[in-house]
């Protein structure tokens, strides 16, 4: 059998559907990608890449998933604009999951029996597994000969230790609803564990790393000799953190207060992952981190608060964590903040002193990654490395294909 070429990431949300297109024989090379937003609606907006053109954009009629991924592909074997020939070329379909519960514990190839596990999974991700389900079955409708791999947001994180993973609350929750840490984001940690063995030319089972997912939504992982060992997410994307629009941790009586104060569950649920964080917190009336910064360099206190929270949540796991793997190789910056806001690195970086890790100002504000953060005395290093989740769905899907 010839060896996958051509490999489809999908990533298909509640109301949008991304693709990136890559072939692995070129290199990994992306060669399209486009996505619809608002879909559902009669005007839906789509927009479409190849890898050597500008963008373009137009507005779509697309009632579902399904209508969405049948404008996309058209544009993939458009005469102009296309990169194939045919469909068929696509070899195979990578899906980003949310959610793989106890069961996944890596990227998997879904026939019949997989995705009635899946769809025995909602519950666990009730807003997003629909999404994600939906866009396997239309690629199953658009692309009938290729086979779909579902690559999942927990699947890195599930060799957490029972101590590490579990609630303090009594076990039967655990056993009836599966109630416990899951962690997300594990392609992102997975990908920037595996570039910064290759940048420190070492073997991922000889590194201690914390690697910080920070973007709207943001994560850390305590990574021992390649695997996790713990990690700041958790039942759901809400804890750990502060975030760009979620709260984080929180004492667990918050909630009962809001709901003694007369809030359902719709509410708190909106009011802790959509309206706070830094876009609670920092009173300007945006999450985002630039926003942030620049008013908290103007001056503006509750911006300052935000910054300094936003920090201070994360130097705490990393002081924790890296107690807990017996001292880091290194502590990883990626995602959207990570990877470009040297403001809110510094930040961190100010408070990694006693960890042995030193800033490195000049590298901080002016280099991008992959580099040092650090300077070369330091004990612990900083770098920053930048993350690619689409590709890594890609090479995961890649090598359940291929190992069939
Ligand atoms: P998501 O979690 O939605 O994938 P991203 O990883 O794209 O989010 O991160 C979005 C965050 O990254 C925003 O807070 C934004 O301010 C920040 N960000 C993106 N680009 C820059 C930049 N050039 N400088 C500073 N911050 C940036």
């Amino acid at each position: 059998m010839k060896s996958p070429d051509k490999i489809l990431v999908i990533n298909s949300g509640s109301s949008s559907l991304k693709f990136t297109l890559y072939s692995i024989a070129q290199g990994n090379r992306r060669l399209a990608n486009g996505l619809v937003e608002r879909i559902g609606t009669a005007s839906a907006n789509m927009a479409y890449r190849r890898d050597d053109e500008p963008k373009s954009e137009r507005i779509v009629s697309a009632e579902d998933h399904a209508a969405a991924l049948k404008l996309l592909t058209e544009c993939l074997v458009d005469p102009e604009r296309g990169v194939l020939a045919s469909l068929d070329e696509v070899d195979a379909i990578g899906h980003r999951m949310l959610h793989g519960g106890e069961i996944f514990k890596a990227a998997t190839a879904i026939d019949p029996d997989v995705m009635s596990k899946l769809k025995a999974l909602v519950p666990l991700g009730p807003l997003h597994m629909p999404a994600n389900i939906g866009g396997v079955e239309a690629c199953e409708k658009i692309f009938p000969g290729a086979p779909n791999v579902a690559v999942f947001d927990t699947a890195f994180h599930q060799t957490m230790p029972d101590h590490v993973s579990h609630y303090a609350i009594p076990n039967e929750y655990y056993e009836k609803y599966g109630i416990r840490k899951y962690g997300f984001h594990g392609t992102s940690h997975h990908f920037v564990m595996l570039a910064t063995a290759e940048f420190l030319g070492r073997k991922p089972e000889d590194l201690k790393l914390i690697t910080c997912h920070l973007g709207n939504g943001s994560s850390i992982a305590a990574i021992k000799n390649g695997k996790v060992y713990d990690t700041t997410m958790g039942l759901t994307p809400l804890a750990g953190l502060v975030m760009g629009t979620r709260c984080g941790n929180l004492d667990p009586a918050v909630v009962l207060t809001l709901v003694r104060l007369g809030m359902s569950a719709d509410e708190i649920d909106n009011l802790l992952n959509k309206k706070s964080g830094l876009l609670g917190v920092g009173g300007i009336n945006s999450g985002d981190m630039r926003d942030i910064v620049n008013n908290a360099a103007k001056g503006v206190k509750s911006a300052e608060t935000a910054l300094a929270m936003w920090a201070h949540r994360i130097v705490l796991f990393i002081g924790g964590y890296s107690t807990l793997i017996g001292g880091a190789d290194a502590v990883v910056f990626t995602g959207g903040i990570g990877e470009n806001s040297f403001q809110a690195r510094e930040c961190v970086l100010n408070l990694l002193a006693s960890l042995g890790c030193y800033i490195d100002r000049e590298a901080n504000n002016t280099r991008r990654g992959p580099c040092y953060l650090s300077t070369p005395e330091s004990k612990v290093a900083a770098i920053v490395m930048p993350t690619d989740e689409e590709l890594m769905i890609a090479k995961e899907t890649f090598e359940v294909v291929s190992s069939r």
